[in-house]
């Protein structure tokens, strides 16, 4: 009977976790994509606990119910904006637990350990450890724990790739001969320290990216442990892993233009000393209006294109924008969305923030749907976005964000932006877009901005 229980566990545990990527790849079926991978992952969990090898389930219930309470601890209290750091942690134990399960398997088998056995815990121990410290020095970096500028030295890549050779060769060593335990510490304590080393020159802002591909080594680290305990669901559900990190790492790369190679052993914001990446920009005269006089344009506006960024998530005003937009409407003004890809701190951020304002999806567009529309609208409107709309990245061949594809706003006919101050984005550059003629700056937090807007809006249609 448990012959045909484990296979088919995760037979459906593998079925599933497959239609829940193809759901989270639309907002409108992410939900239902999202509750079919968690069935997924309780399918995964009854075959490998009704696995006849478990001789004692003391330990597994206390490490289900510690992990379990941390687990929804954090889902409860971790704020959206943190996200990206809350999956560094994420990955870091995630190939901590890889790193260790490849340990007690070579020890508990070495040295009558097959090459094949012997090179997927290899394989495991090194991306395992690496990955754990790689994603420790990430989440630090993000949190700002660590700081964020890349740390670089004289021969540093030599250094960086010395370590991983002599780590590689201590485990083709061991796979050639597994009872040389004194190789196994090497190969641990090297993979350990490459992981330190290969973030330390990253930049924080190239952090989101590289925590998607410490993600894909999560995985493959997944892959090489479930042929080393020959369990298939980790094949499956470490290969899905594995390719979505990496798809999602060259997915952002593209969306800010830059290369992988860039990311890795460019140093982004190296030369980060400009007044803009302090916080703070040269004083220099800009218009600003007050959510009143704002309210007047919006009203006679006919077309409307709401630009979310990072600001937006910071004050939480996704469900005040949707209540702005909704008097926009009723006002007769065509009003909608446009979502740039990269936009606040993770793929998908802003979607999730739309969604969760019950934005109906139609009105939400990508960037590439909508860029065209700008010139044709009467006013976008900026909220906490920075960088997605820094016309930089088209015209100053300086500009560190130069490349990168960007919404096309100062093509519309009026440009208000919703900010606290003159502060810059994540990339520290200023934005020229603010002292053109055409802007309105409204200063403030988004969510008091937007609810002045809606109530000066509604009192000015009413009057
Ligand atoms: P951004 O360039 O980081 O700018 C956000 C702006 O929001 C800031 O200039 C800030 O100005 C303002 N702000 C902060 N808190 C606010 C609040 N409570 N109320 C109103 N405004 C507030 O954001 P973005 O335009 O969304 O661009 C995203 C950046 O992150 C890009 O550089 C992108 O490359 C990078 N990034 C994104 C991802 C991703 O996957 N989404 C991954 C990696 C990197 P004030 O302080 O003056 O208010």
């Amino acid at each position: 009977m448990n012959d045909y229980i484990v296979p088919l566990c995760y037979l459906a545990a593998g079925g599933l976790f497959i239609v829940g990527l193809k759901g989270i790849t639309q907002p409108k079926t992410a939900r239902r994509g999202l509750q079919a991978a968690e069935l997924g992952m309780l399918f995964a969990i009854i075959g490998t606990l009704v696995n006849k090898e478990i001789v004692d389930f003391r330990w597994i219930i206390l490490a289900f119910v510690v992990g379990s309470a941390i687990g929804a601890l954090m889902a409860v209290f971790v704020p959206m904006t943190a996200m990206p750091q809350r999956i560094a942690l994420s990955h870091a134990f995630g190939a901590l637990a890889a790193g260790l399960v490849g340990t007690a398997e070579y020890y508990n088998h070495q040295p009558e350990i097959g090459a094949f056995t012997m090179a997927a815990i290899t394989l495991e121990v090194l991306l395992g450890f690496l990955t754990f410290t790689g994603s420790l020095m990430a989440f630090g970096k993000l949190h700002e724990i660590l700081p964020g500028r890349p740390q670089v030295y004289r021969g540093q890549n030599v250094v960086n790739l010395l370590t991983l050779v002599v780590a590689v060769a201590a485990g083709v060593w061991l796979v050639v001969d597994p009872s040389r335990t004194y190789l196994f510490p090497v190969v641990a304590v090297l993979a350990a320290a490459f992981g330190v080393m290969l973030i330390i020159p990253i930049g924080g802002a190239d952090m989101p990216t590289v925590i998607s591909l410490l993600n894909s080594y999560a995985g493959l680290s997944s892959v090489a442990m479930g042929f080393a305990l020959d369990n298939k669901a980790l094949i499956i559900a470490g290969a899905l892993d594995g390719s979505a990190g990496f798809l999602l790492s060259v997915i952002m790369c593209r969306a800010m233009n830059r290369s992988f190679t860039n990311v890795l052993f460019g140093a982004f914001g190296q030369a980060d000393t400009s007044a803009a990446a302090a916080g703070v920009v040269e004083e220099r005269p800009v218009r600003s209006a007050s959510t009143e006089e704002a309210a007047m344009l919006l009203e006679t506006a006919r077309s409307v294109i709401i630009v979310p960024g990072y600001g937006l998530a910071v004050a939480q005003a996704q469900h005040r924008i949707r209540e702005l937009a909704d008097v926009l409407t009723r006002n007769g003004a065509q009003v909608r969305f446009a979502i740039h890809p990269v936009a606040g701190r993770m793929p998908g951020h802003m979607n999730v923030l739309l969604a969760e304002a019950d934005v109906p999806y139609d009105q939400i567009l990508d960037m590439d749907e909508i860029n065209a529309d700008f010139a044709q609208t009467d006013v976008a409107l900026v909220v906490g976005a920075n960088d997605v709309t820094n016309p930089a990245a088209k015209t100053n061949k300086d500009s560190p964000i130069y490349g990168m594809p960007i919404l096309d706003v100062e093509s519309a006919r009026t440009v208000m932006v919703v900010k606290r101050g003159m502060k810059a984005g994540f990339a520290g550059v200023e934005n020229e877009l603010y002292y053109q003629d055409k802007t309105l700056m409204i200063f403030g937090d988004a969510k008091k901005v937007a609810e002045g807007l809606v109530r000066d809006l509604e009192a000015s249609v009413h009057a």
